[in-house]
């Protein structure tokens, strides 16, 4: 019978509990159990679709097109285990559940309450779980203590007094600060954020304590006193350098053999970890450096781009390189701005994005890319600006635009009101709704033989995950294909293209998706391990 953990968070958000569950998850995988890991967040949005990435991060996109929160990307890196939209909820969607029941009459004659309904449909998110893995880790998003997280809390409750001690568990990240003056790292919010979740009827079994340097006994002794949680239960989470050393540390600090202790499972045989060391030593041995310019908008937050970040790692692992990235944001380009920013960088990026803000400046980084010779990557917009530059530039559209910024007399980049998913016709109108009605999830793409692309896949036939609502039209391929910048991937039925590249250019590759999503430390995007490769060749010619 599927065994659940739950993983809370305690005294300040960002402690990396999605990292900690997908690590934990990991662990359990490396000893030989199946898992599934998924995530409850409080905010009232239905899903993270409609937020700006620098709110709450990236929005990470499932193959069945739900768009969710960034540690799904985690719990997908670290297990390889494809997510689903069933493996998110936030609180708008539970209510709106609830309240289309309450409108079809389903509650007739009752009073609808967070207790009993709103709960129930939680309970029952994490239920339909069960029997699909051997342990189900829920991971609820905000901290102990907000007045949004406490239905999650009751809920789990419930959910583990159903379903008996034996098959749940509870784990409590919390943080231990380092006051300098004192020089010690405070325990006092961890027994305050420990006994907040005691309100809640939940006595942890497991704490995760994070904290930026070295534990000692006397400090977790306390913890274990006043939390009145064993000592070996209290498990030091230290930072470390890089994310993928996370499942080592946890595994050397005791995480997952305690966890199978809990549940009276056996622990004496350690888990095969030899991928993990594998992936560590590449990222601390590398062998040279390679500089790439990411030239988007939303680089203030770093976590805007957490797969695409980890995707260029993993290219790096692959290859055995640092992978230094460099956040420019496009508006400098604007105007006359500087192009020297661009100078000494090793391959350029141009991400996925939203709106007109900065397109004319990364319209200005693709030109230098394919003027220069430099390695470019265009992702979803940044494919859209790559065809939109050489319209400009080469076959003199200098009008050329997407309708995305208003009416265009080239348009080059159109919205698709209708296009094929499988079997199926799947429409919009140009009016609807904004929340979750873009080209979403897994589409097919057929490559044109002999292209780069195809070499780099090793075959003809891909699926990659969309997000966008505007596609680069047709119409244009003709003129373009002429001028060598040639169209290697499109939609099975030749509607939509996916995929542009100029042959004549040592890598240049523009992809309607975005193939960053499926990366994997142990199994990286090929596209990226290309690229990073063209950027390790142009570092040795500088
Ligand atoms: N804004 C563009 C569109 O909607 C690109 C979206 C993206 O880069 N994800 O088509």
């Amino acid at each position: 019978m599927t065994k659940y953990i739950f993983i809370t968070g305690g005294v300040v958000s960002s402690l990396g509990k999605g990292l900690a569950s997908a690590a934990l998850g990991a662990l359990l995988q490396a000893r030989g159990y199946s898992v599934r890991l998924c995530k409850m967040d409080p905010y009232l949005n239905i899903d993270p679709g409609t937020m700006s990435p620098t709110q709450h991060g990236e929005v990470f996109v499932t193959d069945d097109g739900a768009e969710t929160d960034l540690d799904l990307g985690h719990y997908e890196r670290f297990t390889g285990r494809p997510a689903s939209q069933t493996d998110n909820i936030t609180t708008g969607r539970i209510y709106m559940n609830v309240l289309q029941r309450e409108r079809r009459g389903e509650y007739l004659g009752a009073t609808i309450q967070v207790i009993p309904h709103i709960t129930d449909e939680i309970k029952a998110f994490i239920r339909e779980k069960e029997g699909t893995a051997d342990f189900v880790l829920v991971e609820t998003g905000g901290t102990v203590g907000d007045i949004e997280a406490h239905p999650y809390l009751e809920a789990a409750r419930q959910f583990s007094n159903e379903v008996g001690h034996d098959r749940a568990l509870f784990i409590h990240a919390t943080w231990l600060p380092y006051i300098p003056a004192a020089g010690e790292l405070k325990t006092k919010p961890t027994q305050h954020s420990v006994k907040e979740l005691m309100a809640a009827g939940i006595r942890p079994d497991i704490l995760l304590c994070r904290a930026d340097r070295h534990i000692d006994e006397g400090e977790r002794r306390k913890i274990s006193l006043f939390c009145n949680i064993p000592f070996e239960r209290v498990i030091p989470a230290l930072d470390v350098k890089s994310i993928y050393e996370v499942p080592l540390t946890y595994h050397a600090e005791g995480l997952d053999t305690e966890v199978l202790k809990r549940f009276g499972l056996p622990a004496e045989t350690q888990p095969d970890l030899s991928k993990w060391d594998d992936i560590v030593d590449r990222i601390k041995h590398p062998e040279s450096e390679v500089k790439i310019a990411v030239v988007g908008k939303y680089t203030e937050l770093s976590d805007s781009y957490k797969s695409l970040n980890e995707a260029l790692i993993h290219g790096g692992i692959a290859n055995r390189v640092k992978v230094r990235l460099d956040f420019i944001e496009a508006e400098i380009f604007e105007n006359g701005g500087p192009t020297n920013a661009l100078e000494d960088v090793h391959a350029i990026l141009v991400p996925g994005g939203f709106g007109q803000r900065g397109t004319e400046g990364k319209i200005k980084a693709v030109q230098f890319a394919r003027e220069r010779k430099i390695p470019y990557f265009g992702i979803c917009f940044g494919m859209q600006m790559a065809v939109i530059e050489s319209c400009r530039h080469v076959l003199g559209l200098s009008k050329a635009s997407s309708t995305e910024f208003g009416a265009t007399e080239e348009p080059v980049v159109g919205l698709m009101t209708e296009w094929v998913k499988g079997n199926e016709l799947v429409a919009r109108s140009g009016e609807g709704d904004l929340g979750g009605t873009m080209r979403l999830g897994a589409y097919t793409a057929a490559l044109k033989p002999g292209s780069r692309v195809a070499a780099i896949y090793g075959k003809t036939h891909i699926s990659e995950r969309h997000r966008h609502r505007y596609e680069v039209n047709t119409a244009y391929i003709p003129r373009l294909e002429e001028k060598g910048m040639i169209f290697s991937g499109l939609s099975p039925d030749g509607k939509l293209p996916e995929i542009v590249e100029i042959p004549d250019h040592p890598w240049f590759v523009g992809v309607q998706f975005h193939p960053e999503l499926k990366s994997k430390p142990f199994d990286p995007h090929p596209l990226f391990v290309s690229f990073i490769k063209a950027g390790l060749n142009k570092s040795r010619l500088v």
